[in-house]
Protein backbone atom coordinates (compact mmCIF):
# COMPACT_ATOMS: atom_id res chain seq x y z
CA UNK A 1 0.00 0.00 0.00
CA UNK A 2 1.46 3.27 -0.79
CA UNK A 3 -0.63 6.75 0.03
CA UNK A 4 -2.08 8.89 -1.91
CA UNK A 5 0.55 10.09 -4.21
CA UNK A 6 2.01 6.64 -4.93
CA UNK A 7 5.06 7.16 -2.66
CA UNK A 8 5.77 4.82 0.72
CA UNK A 9 4.62 6.10 3.71
CA UNK A 10 7.92 6.71 5.87
CA UNK A 11 8.38 6.79 9.27
CA UNK A 12 7.20 9.93 11.01
CA UNK A 13 3.72 9.38 10.23
CA UNK A 14 1.01 7.71 11.85
CA UNK A 15 -0.45 3.69 11.19
CA UNK A 16 -3.73 3.50 12.20
CA UNK A 17 -5.54 -0.18 13.69
CA UNK A 18 -8.97 -1.04 14.24
CA UNK A 19 -9.27 -3.72 17.18
CA UNK A 20 -7.27 -3.06 20.63
CA UNK A 21 -6.58 -6.72 21.24
CA UNK A 22 -2.99 -7.93 21.54
CA UNK A 23 -2.53 -8.11 17.61
CA UNK A 24 -3.56 -4.82 17.26
CA UNK A 25 -0.75 -3.93 20.52
CA UNK A 26 1.79 -5.80 18.62
CA UNK A 27 1.59 -4.00 15.64
CA UNK A 28 1.85 -0.80 17.48
CA UNK A 29 5.03 -1.67 19.24
CA UNK A 30 6.42 -2.61 15.80
CA UNK A 31 5.05 0.41 13.99
CA UNK A 32 6.82 2.90 16.97
CA UNK A 33 9.77 0.61 16.98
CA UNK A 34 10.45 1.95 13.29
CA UNK A 35 9.39 5.23 13.92
CA UNK A 36 5.84 5.28 13.04
CA UNK A 37 3.44 6.68 15.21
CA UNK A 38 0.26 4.54 16.42
CA UNK A 39 -3.72 5.54 16.33
CA UNK A 40 -5.90 2.28 18.16
CA UNK A 41 -10.10 2.71 17.55
CA UNK A 42 -11.51 -0.32 19.99
CA UNK A 43 -14.51 0.21 22.03
CA UNK A 44 -12.56 -0.66 25.68
CA UNK A 45 -10.98 2.15 27.34
CA UNK A 46 -8.45 -0.08 28.73
CA UNK A 47 -7.70 -2.69 25.42
CA UNK A 48 -3.88 -3.99 25.13
CA UNK A 49 -3.19 -2.20 22.38
CA UNK A 50 -5.08 1.32 22.93
CA UNK A 51 -2.73 1.26 26.21
CA UNK A 52 0.85 1.21 24.50
CA UNK A 53 -0.98 3.49 21.55
CA UNK A 54 -0.23 7.28 20.77
CA UNK A 55 -3.71 8.13 20.16
CA UNK A 56 -6.66 5.53 21.14
CA UNK A 57 -10.06 6.45 19.98
CA UNK A 58 -12.67 4.56 22.18
CA UNK A 59 -15.96 4.13 20.16
CA UNK A 60 -17.67 1.47 18.22
CA UNK A 61 -15.70 -0.08 14.82
CA UNK A 62 -19.10 1.15 13.09
CA UNK A 63 -19.07 4.58 14.78
CA UNK A 64 -19.00 6.98 12.16
CA UNK A 65 -17.45 9.86 14.34
CA UNK A 66 -14.73 7.16 15.64
CA UNK A 67 -13.95 6.30 11.81
CA UNK A 68 -13.72 9.73 11.15
CA UNK A 69 -11.47 10.71 13.81
CA UNK A 70 -9.21 7.38 12.91
CA UNK A 71 -9.17 9.05 9.45
CA UNK A 72 -8.35 12.46 10.42
CA UNK A 73 -5.08 11.01 12.70
CA UNK A 74 -3.63 8.02 10.98
CA UNK A 75 -2.27 8.18 7.22
CA UNK A 76 -3.20 4.36 6.94
CA UNK A 77 -5.45 2.20 8.40
CA UNK A 78 -5.19 -2.01 8.79
CA UNK A 79 -7.25 -3.99 11.31
CA UNK A 80 -6.14 -6.58 13.60
CA UNK A 81 -9.52 -9.16 13.70
CA UNK A 82 -11.40 -9.72 10.58
CA UNK A 83 -15.07 -9.37 12.74
CA UNK A 84 -14.40 -4.97 11.75
CA UNK A 85 -17.39 -4.49 9.73
CA UNK A 86 -16.19 -4.59 5.92
CA UNK A 87 -18.06 -1.08 5.83
CA UNK A 88 -15.92 0.32 7.97
CA UNK A 89 -13.33 -0.43 5.83
CA UNK A 90 -15.53 0.17 3.31
CA UNK A 91 -15.58 4.29 4.42
CA UNK A 92 -12.27 4.48 5.71
CA UNK A 93 -10.40 3.70 2.27
CA UNK A 94 -12.14 6.61 0.74
CA UNK A 95 -10.26 8.90 3.16
CA UNK A 96 -6.89 6.37 3.51
CA UNK A 97 -5.59 3.73 2.19
CA UNK A 98 -6.68 0.65 3.82
CA UNK A 99 -5.15 -3.39 3.81
CA UNK A 100 -6.07 -5.36 3.54
CA UNK A 101 -8.73 -4.47 1.28
CA UNK A 102 -12.59 -4.69 2.54
CA UNK A 103 -13.22 -7.35 0.24
CA UNK A 104 -10.52 -9.47 1.32
CA UNK A 105 -11.67 -9.03 4.91
CA UNK A 106 -15.71 -9.48 4.18
CA UNK A 107 -14.61 -12.88 2.27
CA UNK A 108 -12.42 -13.72 5.67
CA UNK A 109 -14.99 -13.02 7.42
CA UNK A 110 -17.61 -15.63 5.82
CA UNK A 111 -16.83 -19.44 5.86
CA UNK A 112 -19.07 -19.57 3.28
CA UNK A 113 -17.35 -17.26 0.94
CA UNK A 114 -13.90 -18.37 2.42
CA UNK A 115 -14.55 -22.11 1.47
CA UNK A 116 -15.47 -20.63 -2.22
CA UNK A 117 -12.50 -18.94 -2.88
CA UNK A 118 -10.13 -21.80 -1.75
CA UNK A 119 -11.94 -23.73 -4.41
CA UNK A 120 -11.44 -20.98 -6.99
CA UNK A 121 -8.09 -21.14 -6.02
CA UNK A 122 -7.79 -24.96 -6.67
CA UNK A 123 -6.92 -25.52 -2.87
CA UNK A 124 -8.47 -28.67 -2.10
CA UNK A 125 -10.64 -27.77 1.76
CA UNK A 126 -12.81 -30.76 3.78
CA UNK A 127 -15.85 -32.17 2.16
CA UNK A 128 -18.36 -29.52 3.07
CA UNK A 129 -21.96 -28.48 2.86
CA UNK A 130 -23.85 -25.22 2.89
CA UNK A 131 -26.64 -24.92 5.58
CA UNK A 132 -28.20 -21.09 4.89
CA UNK A 133 -31.86 -23.10 4.72
CA UNK A 134 -33.96 -25.68 6.38
CA UNK A 135 -33.83 -27.77 2.87
CA UNK A 136 -30.24 -27.97 2.61
CA UNK A 137 -30.10 -29.27 6.32
CA UNK A 138 -32.32 -32.09 4.82
CA UNK A 139 -30.81 -32.24 1.97
CA UNK A 140 -27.21 -33.27 3.83
CA UNK A 141 -25.93 -36.37 2.68
CA UNK A 142 -24.76 -38.36 5.61
CA UNK A 143 -22.76 -41.16 4.31
CA UNK A 144 -20.85 -38.52 3.19
CA UNK A 145 -20.60 -35.83 5.45
CA UNK A 146 -21.04 -37.48 9.22
CA UNK A 147 -19.36 -37.67 11.75
CA UNK A 148 -18.61 -33.49 11.08
CA UNK A 149 -18.10 -30.11 12.49
CA UNK A 150 -21.60 -27.76 11.94
CA UNK A 151 -19.68 -24.54 12.10
CA UNK A 152 -21.11 -21.02 11.97
CA UNK A 153 -20.44 -18.77 8.95
CA UNK A 154 -19.63 -15.87 10.46
CA UNK A 155 -18.18 -15.07 14.23
CA UNK A 156 -16.36 -17.76 15.15
CA UNK A 157 -13.12 -17.99 16.63
CA UNK A 158 -11.04 -20.49 19.26
CA UNK A 159 -13.41 -23.34 18.30
CA UNK A 160 -16.30 -21.06 19.28
CA UNK A 161 -19.50 -21.68 17.13
CA UNK A 162 -18.73 -25.17 16.19
CA UNK A 163 -20.60 -28.35 17.41
CA UNK A 164 -19.34 -31.83 16.47
CA UNK A 165 -22.68 -33.96 15.12
CA UNK A 166 -22.47 -38.04 14.48
CA UNK A 167 -26.31 -38.81 13.38
CA UNK A 168 -28.60 -36.14 11.11
CA UNK A 169 -30.71 -35.69 13.96
CA UNK A 170 -27.89 -34.64 15.88
CA UNK A 171 -26.82 -31.93 13.30
CA UNK A 172 -30.74 -31.03 13.45
CA UNK A 173 -30.05 -29.92 16.89
CA UNK A 174 -27.13 -28.48 16.54
CA UNK A 175 -28.35 -26.20 13.54
CA UNK A 176 -31.39 -24.85 15.96
CA UNK A 177 -28.50 -24.62 18.90
CA UNK A 178 -26.89 -22.02 16.91
CA UNK A 179 -30.15 -20.20 15.99
CA UNK A 180 -30.29 -21.65 12.49
CA UNK A 181 -27.63 -18.90 11.23
CA UNK A 182 -25.79 -19.81 7.71
CA UNK A 183 -23.30 -23.21 8.98
CA UNK A 184 -21.06 -25.29 6.99
CA UNK A 185 -21.23 -28.61 8.09
CA UNK A 186 -17.53 -29.98 7.42
CA UNK A 187 -16.94 -33.76 7.25
CA UNK A 188 -14.46 -34.66 10.78
CA UNK A 189 -10.92 -35.45 9.22
CA UNK A 190 -8.48 -37.59 10.78
CA UNK A 191 -5.57 -35.28 11.46
CA UNK A 192 -2.20 -36.27 11.47
CA UNK A 193 -0.89 -33.03 12.70
CA UNK A 194 -2.46 -28.87 11.78
CA UNK A 195 -0.08 -26.20 10.49
CA UNK A 196 -0.18 -23.31 8.85
CA UNK A 197 1.74 -20.69 6.76
CA UNK A 198 1.81 -16.21 6.72
CA UNK A 199 2.44 -14.93 4.08
CA UNK A 200 2.53 -11.24 3.19
CA UNK A 201 1.70 -9.39 -0.01
CA UNK A 202 2.57 -5.98 -1.35
CA UNK A 203 0.76 -3.31 -3.52
CA UNK A 204 2.68 -4.43 -5.98
CA UNK A 205 2.11 -8.08 -5.97
CA UNK A 206 5.65 -9.16 -3.67
CA UNK A 207 4.71 -12.22 -1.70
CA UNK A 208 7.09 -13.81 1.09
CA UNK A 209 6.39 -16.54 3.46
CA UNK A 210 7.64 -17.61 6.49
CA UNK A 211 8.57 -21.32 7.27
CA UNK A 212 5.17 -23.16 7.75
CA UNK A 213 4.32 -23.70 11.52
CA UNK A 214 3.26 -27.07 13.19
CA UNK A 215 0.37 -26.46 15.74
CA UNK A 216 -1.22 -28.28 18.83
CA UNK A 217 -4.77 -27.12 19.81
CA UNK A 218 -6.40 -28.15 22.97
CA UNK A 219 -10.37 -27.27 23.44
CA UNK A 220 -10.16 -25.74 19.86
CA UNK A 221 -7.28 -23.00 20.90
CA UNK A 222 -3.88 -23.00 19.35
CA UNK A 223 -2.10 -24.43 22.51
CA UNK A 224 1.94 -24.90 21.26
CA UNK A 225 3.02 -23.86 17.62
CA UNK A 226 6.98 -25.57 16.58
CA UNK A 227 8.67 -24.31 13.64
CA UNK A 228 11.96 -25.85 12.69
CA UNK A 229 13.60 -28.00 10.05
CA UNK A 230 12.34 -31.07 10.52
CA UNK A 231 8.85 -29.92 11.38
CA UNK A 232 7.01 -31.42 9.04
CA UNK A 233 7.84 -33.43 5.65
CA UNK A 234 9.57 -30.33 3.35
CA UNK A 235 6.46 -31.44 0.13
CA UNK A 236 3.79 -30.93 2.69
CA UNK A 237 5.87 -27.53 3.62
CA UNK A 238 5.80 -26.36 0.42
CA UNK A 239 2.57 -27.49 -0.64
CA UNK A 240 1.35 -25.26 2.00
CA UNK A 241 3.42 -22.06 1.00
CA UNK A 242 2.03 -22.75 -2.94
CA UNK A 243 -1.22 -23.01 -1.62
CA UNK A 244 -0.44 -19.62 0.78
CA UNK A 245 0.41 -17.94 -2.15
CA UNK A 246 -2.06 -18.14 -4.50
CA UNK A 247 -4.82 -17.83 -2.29
CA UNK A 248 -2.91 -14.13 -1.06
CA UNK A 249 -2.73 -13.39 -5.17
CA UNK A 250 -6.06 -14.67 -5.79
CA UNK A 251 -7.59 -11.59 -2.92
CA UNK A 252 -4.65 -9.15 -4.56
CA UNK A 253 -4.34 -9.29 -1.09
CA UNK A 254 -2.37 -6.63 0.37
CA UNK A 255 -0.94 -7.04 3.98
CA UNK A 256 -0.37 -10.08 6.43
CA UNK A 257 -2.13 -13.65 5.69
CA UNK A 258 -2.39 -16.80 7.84
CA UNK A 259 -3.85 -19.76 6.11
CA UNK A 260 -4.30 -23.00 8.50
CA UNK A 261 -3.81 -26.33 7.10
CA UNK A 262 -5.31 -29.82 7.98
CA UNK A 263 -2.12 -32.35 7.18
CA UNK A 264 -3.82 -35.67 6.57
CA UNK A 265 -2.25 -39.47 7.27
CA UNK A 266 -1.90 -40.06 3.23
CA UNK A 267 0.77 -36.79 2.97
CA UNK A 268 -2.49 -34.84 1.37
CA UNK A 269 -3.28 -31.21 2.72
CA UNK A 270 -6.31 -29.42 2.89
CA UNK A 271 -6.88 -25.95 3.76
CA UNK A 272 -8.87 -24.84 7.42
CA UNK A 273 -9.29 -21.34 7.02
CA UNK A 274 -7.47 -17.94 6.81
CA UNK A 275 -6.91 -14.96 9.33
CA UNK A 276 -6.95 -11.58 6.98
CA UNK A 277 -4.14 -10.34 9.68
CA UNK A 278 -1.17 -12.08 11.67
CA UNK A 279 -1.61 -15.13 13.59
CA UNK A 280 -0.83 -16.23 17.02
CA UNK A 281 0.77 -18.98 15.26
CA UNK A 282 3.67 -16.75 14.04
CA UNK A 283 4.68 -15.19 17.33
CA UNK A 284 7.89 -17.01 17.25
CA UNK A 285 9.04 -14.87 14.32
CA UNK A 286 9.40 -11.97 16.84
CA UNK A 287 12.44 -13.95 18.28
CA UNK A 288 13.11 -16.33 15.76
CA UNK A 289 13.17 -14.64 12.17
CA UNK A 290 14.55 -11.40 11.11
CA UNK A 291 11.44 -9.53 10.27
CA UNK A 292 8.26 -10.52 12.20
CA UNK A 293 5.35 -10.84 11.05
CA UNK A 294 4.19 -7.25 12.88
CA UNK A 295 7.30 -5.96 11.20
CA UNK A 296 5.92 -7.17 7.59
CA UNK A 297 2.14 -5.96 8.65
CA UNK A 298 4.01 -2.29 8.94
CA UNK A 299 5.97 -2.57 5.23
CA UNK A 300 2.65 -3.69 3.51
CA UNK A 301 0.56 -1.02 5.13
CA UNK A 302 3.02 1.28 4.66
CA UNK A 303 3.81 0.47 1.01
CA UNK A 304 8.06 -0.40 1.96
CA UNK A 305 9.83 -3.12 0.43
CA UNK A 306 9.46 -6.26 1.92
CA UNK A 307 12.53 -8.56 2.76
CA UNK A 308 12.04 -12.18 2.72
CA UNK A 309 12.22 -13.24 6.17
CA UNK A 310 14.45 -16.03 7.49
CA UNK A 311 14.12 -17.53 10.42
CA UNK A 312 17.81 -18.08 12.17
CA UNK A 313 16.53 -20.29 15.35
CA UNK A 314 14.61 -23.33 15.81
CA UNK A 315 11.13 -22.20 18.08
CA UNK A 316 8.63 -23.51 19.93
CA UNK A 317 6.00 -20.93 21.46
CA UNK A 318 3.61 -21.86 24.01
CA UNK A 319 0.34 -19.82 25.05
CA UNK A 320 -0.38 -18.96 28.11
CA UNK A 321 -4.26 -18.79 28.80
CA UNK A 322 -5.53 -17.21 31.87
CA UNK A 323 -5.97 -20.88 33.36
CA UNK A 324 -2.23 -20.35 34.10
CA UNK A 325 -3.16 -17.91 37.25
CA UNK A 326 -5.73 -20.62 39.03
CA UNK A 327 -4.21 -23.24 41.16
CA UNK A 328 -5.34 -26.47 41.34
CA UNK A 329 -7.84 -25.34 44.30
CA UNK A 330 -8.90 -22.55 42.46
CA UNK A 331 -6.56 -19.99 44.13
CA UNK A 332 -5.08 -17.08 42.32
CA UNK A 333 -1.62 -17.01 41.79
CA UNK A 334 0.94 -15.85 39.50
CA UNK A 335 2.69 -18.13 37.18
CA UNK A 336 6.31 -18.95 38.43
CA UNK A 337 7.69 -16.26 36.03
CA UNK A 338 11.52 -15.77 37.78
CA UNK A 339 11.96 -19.16 36.87
CA UNK A 340 10.62 -19.57 33.51
CA UNK A 341 12.86 -16.39 32.57
CA UNK A 342 15.65 -17.99 34.46
CA UNK A 343 15.35 -20.74 31.22
CA UNK A 344 18.07 -20.17 28.52
CA UNK A 345 16.45 -18.11 24.95
CA UNK A 346 13.22 -17.62 26.79
CA UNK A 347 11.02 -14.69 25.79
CA UNK A 348 7.98 -13.66 27.79
CA UNK A 349 4.97 -11.76 25.80
CA UNK A 350 2.23 -10.37 28.66
CA UNK A 351 -0.40 -8.38 26.89
CA UNK A 352 -1.12 -6.35 29.70
CA UNK A 353 -4.70 -7.82 30.14
CA UNK A 354 -5.54 -7.34 34.35
CA UNK A 355 -8.34 -10.18 34.66
CA UNK A 356 -7.20 -13.43 34.02
CA UNK A 357 -9.87 -15.66 33.27
CA UNK A 358 -9.75 -19.58 31.80
CA UNK A 359 -9.33 -19.92 28.29
CA UNK A 360 -8.00 -15.84 27.94
CA UNK A 361 -5.11 -15.60 26.27
CA UNK A 362 -2.55 -13.72 28.77
CA UNK A 363 0.37 -13.95 26.84
CA UNK A 364 2.73 -16.44 25.09
CA UNK A 365 6.25 -17.59 25.95
CA UNK A 366 9.16 -18.22 22.91
CA UNK A 367 11.83 -20.46 23.08
CA UNK A 368 14.81 -19.93 20.91
CA UNK A 369 18.42 -21.61 20.83
CA UNK A 370 21.13 -22.63 18.85
CA UNK A 371 19.59 -26.70 18.67
CA UNK A 372 16.46 -27.68 18.54
CA UNK A 373 17.40 -30.34 21.61
CA UNK A 374 18.33 -27.19 23.41
CA UNK A 375 14.64 -25.31 22.98
CA UNK A 376 12.24 -28.56 23.28
CA UNK A 377 14.41 -28.98 26.55
CA UNK A 378 13.18 -25.40 27.71
CA UNK A 379 9.76 -25.42 26.60
CA UNK A 380 9.57 -28.98 28.42
CA UNK A 381 10.78 -27.43 31.88
CA UNK A 382 8.84 -23.78 31.09
CA UNK A 383 5.66 -26.38 30.11
CA UNK A 384 6.61 -28.05 33.44
CA UNK A 385 6.73 -24.53 35.43
CA UNK A 386 3.46 -23.34 33.99
CA UNK A 387 1.64 -26.27 34.92
CA UNK A 388 0.89 -26.68 31.44
CA UNK A 389 0.45 -30.50 30.15
CA UNK A 390 3.91 -32.32 29.06
CA UNK A 391 5.14 -31.53 25.47
CA UNK A 392 5.35 -35.15 24.36
CA UNK A 393 7.69 -36.26 21.67
CA UNK A 394 4.34 -37.86 19.56
CA UNK A 395 3.22 -34.10 20.19
CA UNK A 396 5.36 -33.15 17.30
CA UNK A 397 6.86 -36.62 16.07
P1 LIG B 1 -9.46 -20.10 15.20
O1 LIG B 1 -10.05 -19.00 14.41
O2 LIG B 1 -9.15 -19.75 16.61
O3 LIG B 1 -8.31 -20.78 14.51
P2 LIG B 1 -11.97 -21.40 14.74
O4 LIG B 1 -12.94 -21.24 15.83
O5 LIG B 1 -12.13 -20.58 13.55
O6 LIG B 1 -10.53 -21.27 15.33
P3 LIG B 1 -11.38 -23.83 13.26
O7 LIG B 1 -10.00 -23.41 12.92
O8 LIG B 1 -12.35 -24.01 12.17
O9 LIG B 1 -12.03 -22.92 14.37
O10 LIG B 1 -11.32 -25.17 14.12
C1 LIG B 1 -10.68 -25.23 15.38
C2 LIG B 1 -9.98 -26.57 15.53
O11 LIG B 1 -10.95 -27.65 15.47
C3 LIG B 1 -9.03 -26.88 14.40
O12 LIG B 1 -7.77 -26.25 14.61
C4 LIG B 1 -8.98 -28.40 14.47
O13 LIG B 1 -8.18 -28.83 15.56
C5 LIG B 1 -10.42 -28.76 14.77
N1 LIG B 1 -11.16 -28.98 13.51
C6 LIG B 1 -11.86 -28.04 12.81
N2 LIG B 1 -12.41 -28.55 11.69
C7 LIG B 1 -12.07 -29.85 11.65
C8 LIG B 1 -12.32 -30.94 10.72
N3 LIG B 1 -13.06 -30.75 9.62
N4 LIG B 1 -11.80 -32.15 11.02
C9 LIG B 1 -11.07 -32.34 12.14
N5 LIG B 1 -10.78 -31.37 13.04
C10 LIG B 1 -11.26 -30.14 12.81
MG1 LIG C 1 -8.71 -22.02 13.19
Amino acid sequence: MSGGNGLPILPGATLGVLGGGQLGRMFAHAAQRMGYFTAVLDPDADSPAGRVSHHHIHTDYADVDGLARLAGLADAVTTEFENVPAPSLEKLSVARPVAPGASAIAIAQDRIAEKAHFTRCGVACAPYAVIETAAQLAAVDAAALLPGILKTARMGYDGKGQLRVSTHAELIDAWQAVGCVPCVLEKLLPLEFECSVIVARGRDGQLVHFPPQRNLHRDGILAVTEVHAQNMPKTVAQAAINSAKSIAAGLEYVGVLCVEFFALADGSLVVNEMAPRPHNSGHYTMEACDVSQFELQVRTLAGLPLAAPRQHSPAIMLNLLGDLWFGADGTKAPPRWSEVLALPGAHLHLYGKVEPRRGRKMGHLTLTGATLEGVRAAAAQAALLLGLPALAPADFA
